[in-house]
């Protein structure tokens, strides 16, 4: 426990509060926050509130200090648990990931890059040019993915529209070689529709140079040089904006029953950009082909249809764009077998930064999305962290309280499970031969999920004040309730994109371009499969990203975000009291003190302190390392701060295990 910090700042471990209440905790954030220390722990996790300013904590000097280092030995930083992860990594041999959540402008997003710069500054002692590679790349995508990703949004400037994870490889010395990124929802609405006092994404800005963005063109097409685009792909890339900013212009009228373009010149820039033929861009923006048996017509818009035809096709356009990006860059730090072969073995650090819970005036799909997302992610602290901690102390058969928590499984289910669930019914509504629309959605719903203890809807509840609309439906998130308006479910889950742009776009003589749309090939009878939902999508990646958290050893940091006005100064109590409810923090806190900071089994123990003990040095005459560990303890005088499992030493406080460490240090 960090020691050295004095009182005067409060509790730096949220585990040592005198009682584990509501009032003492946020008494406690409000302190450390004002006198400057914006970390703190429960355990190993990191919680973190957003200083507003900049703090001079991330230098060299300071990471000196963490470098290999005991979490308990310094005061909370994001560098004590990036250290934790990286010995967890080379000592013993684990693949650990990072996992970052909180609200939207809580501090993930520069968490995350604290955290890539301090495992970045920490290896490669020997400077080998090949490491010194890939941690450039590995830093400069992040440059390339926030110009593509991120967007100035009311609540924060920079704000990450997608979801990241990062995995991070290592050779045997703990040197990176090389990662992987996943992304997650883009949210592409932003290409055509902002709220006001928002932007589109970064990179529509720098493209046009503005002032500031400008400069920021330049840093990214660098960045992009760097990691090893091609000028013919960078130029490509920037053809792309180029197009969806026109489209953005693109209005359509109406003379007699034809529908026409009315800015027909801008056609032939589209054109031009996407070096296709002018008369299939004018053709695919007001005509659909379609398959009537073995005959093809050609079906012409009314103007509604081709705006929205103009409008998916920007949607998508840049959708493809930023993953083809993401593609381009696993493709250039991805470890390739040969690495395998040549550094040995390949262990993993994650860093996962992705949206936190969103409840907004207006709910719609995508916050639907990201707070099943954080269902999903909380299910999995759950498991890790609170059953599995529960579930240890049961088979080693030690004395353990138990800790009631809610267990939000039946929240996950409600939303993925199959037939029933609310991604099921929406699909099944999306496939209706009938009519397909949001109402024919909601009868689903509410047909099915009506005895649902955490699902509700103005027909099911008429009374109810909070939904205020017929098309309103609410969930009872682990978080609090959310209530959500179907409108605009169907469409954004089907997500057509007419199959005539994907066609124009195959066929340009941009190669760059052509391979971002390869379902182009074929040809409008070859079309017999429906593409996967955006629900359906979504779903299946959000369980691969949990089964490959599950089967590493997890950190946290929890975000959190003291006022809405961008202050360094304000904490807002009630605002901050919300998050640590939702982020499950007090719950964190009782099962940690309940618990035990430490556990090792009786041989590893011994291997690593048997030399602080006449009893077990060099080697002990005991019936069993089980009484050998007991007789080292004893010998210390730690025996009320510990318990014997059948297989592993516990140990309570972290103080005890700093002892340990520091007797022993005298000893080696
Ligand atoms: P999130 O990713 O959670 O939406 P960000 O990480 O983008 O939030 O942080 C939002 C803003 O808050 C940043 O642009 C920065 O101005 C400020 N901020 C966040 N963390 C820190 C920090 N550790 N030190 C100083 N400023 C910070
Ligand atoms: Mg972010």
């Amino acid at each position: 426990m960090a020691e050295h910090e004095s009182l005067e700042y409060g509790k730096a471990d949220f585990v040592l509060l005198d009682s584990v209440s509501m009032e003492d905790f946020m008494a406690n954030l409000k302190l450390r926050f004002e006198k400057g220390r914006i970390y703190s722990y429960i355990g190993e996790v990191v919680v973190s509130v957003n200083p507003y300013r900049a703090m001079n904590i991330y230098g060299r000097d300071t990471i000196e200090q963490y470098k290999g280092r005991e979490l308990y030995e310094r005061p909370p930083h994001l560098f004590a648990i990036a250290d934790a992860a990286y010995k967890a990594m080379k000592r013993r041999n684990k693949d650990t990931c990072i996992v970052i959540s909180g609200e939207s402008g809580a501090g993930k997003t520069e968490a995350s890059k604290y955290i890539m710069q301090y495992i970045a500054a920490i290896t490669n002692p020997n400077q080998r040019a090949e490491i010194e590679r890939v941690k450039n790349m590995l830093l400069k995508s992040n440059c390339v993915l926030e110009a593509f990703g991120n967007a100035k949004t009311n609540r924060n400037d920079n704000s990450s529209r997608f979801g990241k994870y990062m995995d991070i490889n290592f050779d045997f010395k703990g040197d990176p070689i090389g990662g992987h990124i996943s992304n997650y929802l883009l949210e592409k609405s932003r290409v055509i529709f902002q709220q006001d006092g928002e932007r589109s994404f970064h990179s529509f800005y720098q493209v046009t140079s503005g002032i500031n963005d400008g400069a920021d063109f330049k840093a990214v097409a660098d960045a992009m040089k760097v990691i090893g685009f091609t000028g013919d792909e960078i130029q490509t890339v920037y053809k792309i904006l180029a197009t969806i900013l026109h489209l953005g212009n693109l209005t359509f009228g109406v003379d007699g029953d034809v529908t026409l373009i009315e800015n027909v010149k801008l056609v032939s820039v589209i054109r031009e950009l996407l070096s296709t033929k002018e008369e299939n861009v004018e053709k695919a923006l007001l005509y659909r082909t379609v398959a009537t048996g073995r005959d093809v017509i050609e079906k012409q818009h009314t103007t509604q249809e081709a705006s929205y035809g103009r409008d998916a096709l920007a949607k998508a356009m840049y959708e493809r764009l930023f993953c083809w990006i993401v593609g381009r860059i696993n493709d250039i730090i991805e470890v390739k077998n040969y690495d395998v072969k040549v550094h040995g073995k390949n262990t993993v650090i994650g860093v996962l930064d992705i949206y936190g819970f969103e409840i907004f005036q207006n709910n719609s799909f995508e916050q639907f999305c990201i707070n099943y997302c954080n269902e999903k992610l909380q299910q999995l602290f759950i498991q890790l962290v609170l059953k599995q901690e529960q579930e240890e102390y049961q088979r080693e058969g030690i004395p353990w309280k138990h800790i009631d928590y809610f267990n939000n499984q039946i929240i996950v289910d409600l939303v993925e499970q199959q037939h029933k669930g609310i991604f099921a019914v929406l699909d099944e509504a999306c496939m209706n031969v009938g009519k397909v629309t949001d109402e024919v959605f909601l009868q689903g719903l509410n047909g099915k999920l009506a005895k649902h203890a955490h699902f509700t809807s103005r027909k099911l509840s008429p009374a109810d004040k909070s939904l205020e609309f017929d098309r309103d439906f609410r969930i009872r998130h682990y978080a609090g309730d959310v209530v959500y308006s179907v409108v605009g479910f169907i469409d954004k889950n089907k997500d057509t994109l007419f199959q005539d742009f994907k066609r124009l776009l195959y066929n340009s003589s941009n190669q760059v371009l052509k391979v971002m749309w390869p379902e182009g090939k074929l040809r409008i009878t070859e079309v017999t499969k429906r593409p996967l939902t955006a629900a359906t999508l979504f779903k299946t990646s959000m369980i691969s990203l949990v089964e490959n958290l599950a089967c590493k050893e997890p950190y946290y940091v929890r975000c959190i975000k003291p006022n809405d006005v961008k202050s360094p100064l304000i904490f807002e109590q009630e605002r901050c009291r919300h998050q640590v409810e939702y982020l499950g923090l007090l719950e964190n806190v009782r099962v940690r003190r309940a618990g035990f900071a430490y556990r090792q089994t009786y041989p590893r123990f011994l291997q690593r302190y048997k030399m602080i003990s006449k009893f077990t040095w060099p080697n002990h005459d005991l019936p069993s390392d089980k009484d050998a560990v007991k007789k080292l303890l004893q010998g210390c005088g730690f025996e009320h701060d510990v318990a014997y499992g059948k297989t592993k030493v516990f140990i309570r406080t972290p103080r005890t295990l700093f002892s340990l460490e520091e007797q022993r240090a005298d000893m080696v």
